[in-house]
């Protein structure tokens, strides 16, 4: 029938016009990230990290660098603990790798900078990457 397409194409307009919206006024509304969300940074829990190295040893593009000592105790310490986004894959490795789930991903994806440094992030310094 001559006109159809028409119709058709005006009811999905006038149903769209009066159904709830798909989209949120980003920034004020942000939407929540999902589980397995990979990006940020890494946040480290110190009282769980044994610094065994571990996941600088999995992570296949060296974007972990840490630095132990040893305590009087004779237990090994974090002295450092950095992550260099830039050369982050977020292929989850390092992650896996920790015996004590000691490292998650922040929830964080606003994680732009305008310097290269500010994308290197003391882990030790900073929880879940807040600047
Ligand atoms: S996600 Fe992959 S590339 Fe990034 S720090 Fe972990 S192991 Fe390295
Ligand atoms: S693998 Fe886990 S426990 Fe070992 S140094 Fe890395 S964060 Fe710490």
């Amino acid at each position: 029938m001559f006109g159809i397409g028409l119709i058709k194409g005006l009811s999905v307009t006038l149903r769209r016009c009066f159904s709830k919206p798909n989209t949120v006024e980003y920034p004020e509304q942000r939407l929540p990230v999902g589980p397995m969300f990979r990006g940020g940074t890494l946040d480290l829990s110190q009282e769980k990290c044994i610094a065994c190295g571990l996941c600088a040893l999995a992570c296949p593009n060296n974007a972990i660098e840490l630095a132990t000592e040893k305590t009087e105790s004779g237990k090994k310490a974090l002295t450092l603990y950095r992550h260099h986004m830039p050369v982050c894959l977020f292929c989850n490795y390092c992650v896996e790798a920790c015996p004590t789930q000691a490292i998650h991903w922040t929830q964080n994806y606003e994680m732009s900078s305008l310097t290269y440094d500010e994308q290197i992030i003391d882990c030790m310094a900073t929880k879940g990457g807040a600047r």
